[in-house]
């Protein structure tokens, strides 16, 4: 029988987590032809979480933890869940029941259908904040656009995936994750589904509109190098109009002599250049940062107990 892993991590999820165990335990209750197991990945929450999963555990043999020694958020969650599953197949899951469990059926079948990955889109955002959805849907755009990778709106961390593709992820590890890129680049055939957007059924969203911007940076610069281009570009741009402006100057200079007024047009240059001087400091500051910290080669998770067998930890070497 094959063996299907459900991933899930959890950040202080105490208020909503026995909603999603009853759950998702009934939807595999209803399923015969598979066998499950659980990997919750506790995220370093500072509630009782981890509590809670030990009960879990020790009532069921087919549910296994994995706690953090702090929280390294949900890209590295889902990184060691991935590196310690051991079934055909492995499905991730939010906790909170915005990816709804029932889907693991559609995703199965899928899966039987000869597909490598079947990847569950929220077909709205209703639900979510208006400025959040605006900013979302921009970000798509761009990163689609200047990123060699394609990356669906909508498309989440909610996709079951086989054997082969889950060693294609995990191979790739880089300490800087964004999934949803990782989970394009790596290609495989995937089917897509469409869900119906939910709210969270109790708790709070762990994404701050802060920690989002900050994620969408993330996503462009990790899988696509046009801003750097972008900065070449306006310096090439800037340094062929400044030499025409320089011949002008000068054959103005020749013809009619020296001219002292010019404040306004020295300052507006100064700050000008100046501006996409710093500009371009930045992007380049932006990718260098990047390469320090996968230079460094940290692990991108680290356990601080778990009933795995043989937990496997991200020390590299
Ligand atoms: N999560 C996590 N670590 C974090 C933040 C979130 O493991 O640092 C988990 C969280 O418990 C949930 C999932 O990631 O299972 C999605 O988080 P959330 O619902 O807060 O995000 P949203 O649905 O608002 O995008
Ligand atoms: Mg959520």
């Amino acid at each position: 029988m094959k063996k299907v892993d459900i991933i899930v991590p959890c950040f202080n999820e105490n208020q909503v987590l026995e909603l999603f165990f009853n759950e998702a335990y009934k939807v595999i209750s209803g399923i015969n032809d598979y066998s499950f197991e659980f990997i919750f990945v506790d995220d370093g929450s500072s509630d009782n979480t981890v509590d809670i999963l030990k009960g879990y555990a020790k009532k069921y043999d087919f549910v296994k933890y994995i706690s953090f020694s702090r929280n390294f958020g949900k890209e590295s969650a889902m990184y060691a869940g991935l590196k310690n599953s051991t079934g055909d197949f492995a499905v991730m899951l939010d906790s909170d029941l915005q990816h709804p469990p029932k889907l693991i059926l559609d995703m199965l079948k899928a899966m039987e259908e000869g597909y490598d990955c079947c990847s569950a889109n929220r077909a709205t955002r209703d639900g979510d904040p208006k400025l959040r959805t605006f900013f979302t849907r921009r970000f798509y755009r761009l990163v689609n656009r200047i990123s060699e990778v394609d990356m669906p709106d909508g498309a989440g961390d909610f996709r079951m995936m086989n054997r082969k593709m889950i060693n294609a992820v995990i191979a790739m590890s880089e300490v800087q994750r964004f999934s949803k890129g990782i989970f394009s680049w790596v290609g495989f055939k995937t089917k897509w589904i469409k869900f119906e957007n939910v709210e969270r059924a109790a708790g709070e969203t762990k994404w701050s509109f802060w920690k989002l911007f900050k994620y969408a940076l993330d996503g462009i610069t990790a899988f696509s190098t046009a801003p750097l281009k972008l900065a070449s570009v306006l310096g090439i741009f800037i340094s062929f109009s400044s030499f025409v402006y320089l011949i002008y100057i000068v054959a103005k200079t020749i013809i009619s002599g020296v001219d002292l007024p010019g404040y306004a047009s020295i300052i507006t240059l100064i700050l000008f250049v100046g501006g996409i001087t710093i500009f371009s400091c930045g992007i380049l500051g932006e990718y260098v940062a990047k390469i320090y910290m996968e230079v460094k080669n940290r692990p991108i998770y680290i356990i601080r107990e778990s009933n795995l067998e043989n937990e496997k930890n991200d020390y590299k070497k």
